[in-house]
């Protein structure tokens, strides 16, 4: 193992930031995997899990079992982890800025498609290897055409360089109250099916575009844009699997969870080849993927106090009462649904809601009908 410690951009007189990065295995002798925790700054059980896989790993390398190359970013919001109001962490939103930590990163796609227009061969190795030499170079003339770089901008090129040529993205969320899930490319599946089992999540969302470059779409994103130009003259792969896994809620931080979704992801690693071992039988799957735009955002009818009638994980019907909101002032009670039958798989983490606030998510079978453009709940 490797540790490196990546100084960021000094923020101000008198500050420093840096990120911790290690790294197991060698680079080149196989795939290459990523892994972060705690983009969004206040969300922990990626942190923990990364702690848990992390001993294994260690144990992996040391006895030569590591078949590829992973890094680890065990935190990667230093930004983020100083920012407190209230007794509260606020690790969504930088404050400087009001921007979201996991939106606006670099799209590539269209400036690697014109990168390798007369380089591309009949070898779809070769081609993986001349995209991502592309895409290495394009991310840091990225960083020095938009010079100078605020200290978020620079955290965000610095976590993309680490993992722009990864056959494998894996970003570590939660959300609010929820079971596990994940958000993955539309192009990736049914790719990563036996990633969605392995970890066991509940709901597995595809889009190809969500809104607003999340971290791991501006990993998986220029293949698809290759594939769509060049795949019917030249192979190539679907090369990167990037995706969010959302480690059920804010709270859940624990180790009898961390443990067994660290014990899952070593797992899904020797199943893709960059660990020796037996990952053993694949667990059944507990969901089939279900598309982003068919997720019911349920935003609040006024304001008041939420009460919710059912629990995050539970399937519901459409028009099925969730909860309801209750103004104490003039005894307004408002039950909420959904439009469509489906996992609610996401509720809100705080129960003192303004009118339009959201409060939780259904993930039907179809796209709903105004559910284009932006599909994720922030920007
Ligand atoms: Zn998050």
């Amino acid at each position: 193992m490797q540790e490196d410690r990546i100084e960021l951009l000094r923020p101000q007189m008198g500050t420093s930031r840096a990120l911790t990065v290690r790294r197991y295995g060698k680079p080149g002798s196989g795939p290459k995997a990523y892994f972060q925790a705690a983009l969004h700054a206040d969300e922990l059980p990626g942190v923990i899990t990364l702690h848990h896989l992390e001993k294994q790993l260690k144990e992996a390398d040391e006895k030569g079992d590591i078949t590829g190359e992973i890094v680890v970013v065990p935190f990667a919001n230093p930004i983020g982890f100083t920012q407190y109001v209230d007794m509260k962490p606020i690790g969504r939103f930088e404050m400087r800025s009001g921007q979201n930590f996991n939106r606006h990163y670099p799209d590539l796609g269209p400036a690697v498609v014109e990168a390798v227009a007369s380089r591309l061969t009949q070898n779809a190795d070769e081609n993986v290897k001349i995209i991502r030499a592309e895409l290495r170079r394009l991310i840091s003339e990225h960083r020095k055409d938009n010079a100078p770089l605020s200290d978020l901008s620079d955290l965000r090129f610095t976590l993309a360089e680490l993992a722009i040529d990864a056959d494998y993205v894996m970003d570590l969320h939660c959300d609010w109250e929820a079971p596990m899930h994940l958000y993955i490319s539309d192009h990736n599946w049914p790719d990563a099916q036996d990633l969605s089992a392995q970890i066991g999540s509940e709901c597995s969302l595809i889009a190809e575009i969500s809104g607003d470059n999340p971290f791991d779409e501006a990993f998986s994103r220029p293949w698809v844009e290759l594939r769509r130009v060049y795949g019917d003259k030249f192979p190539i792969p679907m090369a990167t699997l990037a995706t969010t896994i959302e480690l059920r809620g804010d709270r859940d931080v624990y180790d009898e969870y961390a443990i067994t979704d660290a014990d899952n992801l070593f797992k899904f690693l020797q199943r893709r080849g960059l660990i020796k071992g037996d990952p053993g039988p694949l667990p059944e799957a507990k969901c089939d993927a279900t598309p982003l735009s068919g997720v019911d955002r349920v935003m609040a009818p006024q304001g008041g106090m939420v009460v919710f009638g059912v629990a995050a994980g539970e399937i519901v019907k459409a028009g099925q009462e969730l909860g309801y909101v209750l103004d104490c002032e003039t005894g307004q009670k408002t039950p909420f649904s959904s439009r469509t039958d489906g996992v609610l798989y996401s509720r809100i983490g705080i129960r003192l809601i303004v009118p339009g606030g959201y409060l939780c998510s259904v993930a039907g079978p179809e796209a709903l009908p105004g559910r284009e453009g932006q599909l994720l709940l922030s920007k």
